[in-house]
């Protein structure tokens, strides 16, 4: 890496560590977002946040006192897996918070975890060009992942990491309470769907996810060592658009 690349990737990372920051802290001294806040919404344990989260999907996907500047609120600078010690910025996602599309991938990978912000890397412009191609935005849509911190090298998410921050994606998606997800990858849909069904069998076809629609469809970092598969996962989104 030259001088320059080393200067851009650290002005990068500050403006990554500000808008996390700004984004933590947001919330923190508003009166409205707290009342808004209901007390059986703030758990005191992450299992409880989990149940409270899966009881409410199950009382009905929609109503919630959940918002997502609460949801970042109370993940804070968040400590609680090993990840937070390898992690230049914690990449909680982006978007419209009304969304009626959320994109979950799998994890930040090196260059959103430089700037903090999901899907920025070359694998993320694909994602843009796709959602550009259903004639939407980024800024429409709501873009996050299962796990919230880069794991180091890009390595798969272990078990307990994802245990730790799933919680949060359940929480955020109740916040957004879209009309679809569509899980990009085997990893993002394994784990929603609790499968072990491979991508390639699971893709294309809508599943139940706490009473929203879900769209398996490949990962655009697939996409680019597959470019024949490109035409599959235009299929997968088209289907989406029918609905939204
Ligand atoms: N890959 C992912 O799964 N998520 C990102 O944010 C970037 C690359």
């Amino acid at each position: 890496m030259g001088k320059k690349d080393d200067l851009r990737s650290e002005l990068q990372h500050l403006v990554g560590a500000l808008r996390n920051h700004v984004a933590s802290q947001k919330d923190a001294y508003n009166p409205v977002s707290r009342l808004t806040m209901k007390r059986e919404h703030i758990p005191r344990r992450e299992e409880e946040g989990l149940s409270a989260v899966k009881s409410a999907a199950k009382a009905g996907a929609g109503k919630t006192s959940l918002t997502l500047a609460g949801v970042r609120e109370e993940l804070g600078e968040c400590t609680r897996c090993p990840l937070h010690r390898t992690r230049r910025n914690l990449v909680f996602g982006e978007g419209s918070a009304g969304a009626k599309l959320v994109f979950v991938g799998e994890a930040p990978g090196e260059e959103e975890d430089n700037q903090g912000r999901p899907f920025v890397g070359r694998a993320g412009q694909l994602l843009t060009k796709i959602i550009d191609a259903m004639g939407l935005k980024r800024e429409e849509v709501y873009i996050c992942n299962i796990l919230k911190c880069r794991p180091p090298g890009n390595r798969n998410p272990k078990e307990d990491e994802i245990a730790t921050c799933e919680p949060f994606l359940m929480k955020q998606l109740e916040a957004i309470n879209p009309e679809i997800i569509c899980a990009l990858g085997t990893f993002a849909a394994k784990t929603l769907l609790r499968t072990e069904s491979p991508i390639s069998a699971i893709r294309g076809k809508f599943h139940d996810y706490q009473g929203r629609k879900l769209m398996p469809t490949y990962h655009p970092a697939y996409l680019l060592r597959n470019p024949d598969a490109k035409k599959l996962v235009w299929e997968d989104v088209q289907k989406i658009m029918k609905i939204l």
